[in-house]
């Protein structure tokens, strides 16, 4: 059906159906049902086809969002895909899991009025999820196949996507992951609930269609060193990722009962998979009948916080030193924390880990907001003699990750790195400062979103390319300084 478009005064936004919180804090299914044919047709028609499309601008991948949401609206659905999938590896994972609120809805204009944006990423959603549906998306065949052969250093996003976009260039590509499944945080971080694993899955399988080679559980630095598999390769490309979590440094934090956020998640999603975990087995990473308290406001600490509930905790609590609007993490997934029964202790500082030989609870004070830093974020205060106490069962540091030490990691001093640990690339090229050695995702900006990891595996991708056309041409292409 073709729907004529700027129909914003005519249709309220409407979300895709999202299952009850009573029902869904029971399972790790998606929350949300996605849309139907005509609810997606719809709410594509309610775009008002801005001259200067703000979404675009906003977009990390300037995806041509007006364009295939009237494709949508005015049913040519197949070109739509096809539109959408030319600036993004995987449109139907950022639709279900890009801030929105943040990016491309957050700056349509309809937002900026009383109408509220078009639901930009649950229509993007829907036409690569239809794609799949309807067998459009098919594997990658290049046109010309080259001997070259690039070897890419870890399988989340940033790595897949240039995997992606290097094979339709024609190179032959062999990612490395020292876990034993693909994906990165697509499949060890990111729980179920927002994106499905048989999502990521597919994303894997139609690269390995595509001639990816997948070498799981080869870690680089113990399996083979960078050196060794610059010599191996044409090109290097490292996208490993963040791991190193920041701490808590305070008293009590090494009773037993304290984890980190990562090997909590990632335990729950091994689960998720089927898998045999004994530190799950033996209760430690698992929150079933204990009080729970995760520290930290950003969207590491709501996945454990929801997580803690899908698993039985009896109560969970979320303790963080700044207010509800400067917490680092998206809005929506605040409110749906709160509506599966999470408690947000806002303005509270922990101050010690309590407990003999095994937590007991958590020792916080109360905090008053000052003026903004730097970052133009509000300073956090204590308020005197505003001391509390939460009990707790579990406490979860969620506090956010670092690069690991790099050079040592993989087995090679001449890689440089920045004093935060974070390698620096040419911004034009994506190259190191080694030759040949590329770099993308979370290890060049530090944590960031699933949205800029794909861009930067493009960017690198791109710059791959143009050095080893021009490396066969004899031409020198530039290098991080
Ligand atoms: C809990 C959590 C929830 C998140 N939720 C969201 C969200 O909702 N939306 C969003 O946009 N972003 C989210 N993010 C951020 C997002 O997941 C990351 O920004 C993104 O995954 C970074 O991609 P990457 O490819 O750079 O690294 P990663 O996804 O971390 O992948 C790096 C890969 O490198 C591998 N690796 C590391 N070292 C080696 C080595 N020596 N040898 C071989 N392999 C190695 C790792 O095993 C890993 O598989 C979340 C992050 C976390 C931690
Ligand atoms: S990739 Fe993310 S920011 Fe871009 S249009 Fe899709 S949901 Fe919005």
């Amino acid at each position: 059906m073709a729907r004529p478009m700027l129909q914003f005064t005519r249709l309220d936004q409407k979300t895709p159906a999202k299952r009850d919180a009573d029902i869904r804090r029971r399972d790790f299914d998606e929350i949300y049902t996605g849309f139907t044919p005509e609810a997606a047709g719809d709410q594509a028609s309610r775009c008002e086809q801005c001259g200067i499309p703000f979404c675009h601008l906003h977009c990390p991948l300037q995806n041509n969002i007006p364009d295939w949401l009237m494709l949508t609206a005015t049913g040519r659905l197949e070109e739509a895909y096809a539109l959408s999938q030319s600036t993004n590896a995987m449109p139907e994972i950022c639709g279900r899991i890009c801030p929105q609120d943040r990016l491309c809805e957050g700056s349509c204009v309809l937002e900026q009025s009383r109408h509220h944006s078009v639901t930009i990423g649950a229509v993007e959603r829907y036409i690569t999820d239809t794609a799949w549906e309807k067998g459009w998306v098919k594997p990658i065949r290049p046109v010309v196949e080259h001997n070259a052969s690039v070897g890419i250093i870890g399988g989340g996003p940033a790595g897949l996507a240039a995997a992606g976009r290097l094979r339709a260039a024609g190179y032959q590509v062999t990612i490395y992951d020292r876990h034993d499944r693909m994906g990165g945080l697509l499949m060890y971080g990111i729980p179920g609930f927002k994106l499905d694993k048989a999502v990521v899955q597919r994303r894997l399988d139609h690269l390995a269609a595509s001639g990816v080679t997948f070498r799981p559980g080869f870690a680089v630095g113990k399996d083979a060193t960078l050196a060794e598999l610059r010599r191996r390769h044409d090109a290097v490309l490292i996208a490993t990722g963040v791991y190193k979590a920041r701490a808590l440094g305070l008293p009590g934090a090494d009773l037993t009962g304290v984890e980190k956020a990562l090997d909590y998640l990632i335990t729950a999603n091994r689960k998720g998979l089927g898998d045999s975990v004994p530190a799950f087995e033996d209760g430690r990473l698992n929150a079933a009948g204990k009080r729970v308290v995760v520290i930290g406001g950003g969207d590491t600490a709501m996945d454990c916080l929801r997580t803690a509930i899908r698993q039985g905790a009896t109560s969970v609590t979320c303790l963080y030193r700044r207010d509800r609007a400067n917490m680092p993490g998206s809005q929506r997934e605040v409110d749906n924390a709160i509506a599966e029964g999470v408690t947000f202790e806002w303005l509270s500082a922990p101050e010690a880990v309590l407990g003999e030989g095994k937590v007991a609870g958590v020792r916080a004070s109360r905090m008053s907001l000052g003026m903004p830093d730097a970052s133009g974020r509000q300073t956090p205060r204590p308020v005197p003699g505003s001391t509390f106490t939460v009990d707790a069962d579990l406490v979860i540091e969620a506090l956010g990750f670092e690069p690991e030490d790099l050079p040592t990691l993989l087995g090679d001093p001449a890689l440089t790195v920045a004093r935060n640990g974070t390698v620096p690339v040419d911004a034009a090229t994506q190259m190191t400062a080694l030759e040949g050695v590329f770099a993308a995702g979370d290890i060049v900006r530090g944590a960031s979103l699933v949205v800029w990891a794909i861009r930067d595996g493009h960017d690198a991708a791109d710059g791959i390319r143009r050095y080893l056309e021009n490396k066969a041409a004899g031409v020198a292409v530039a290098r991080a300084s």
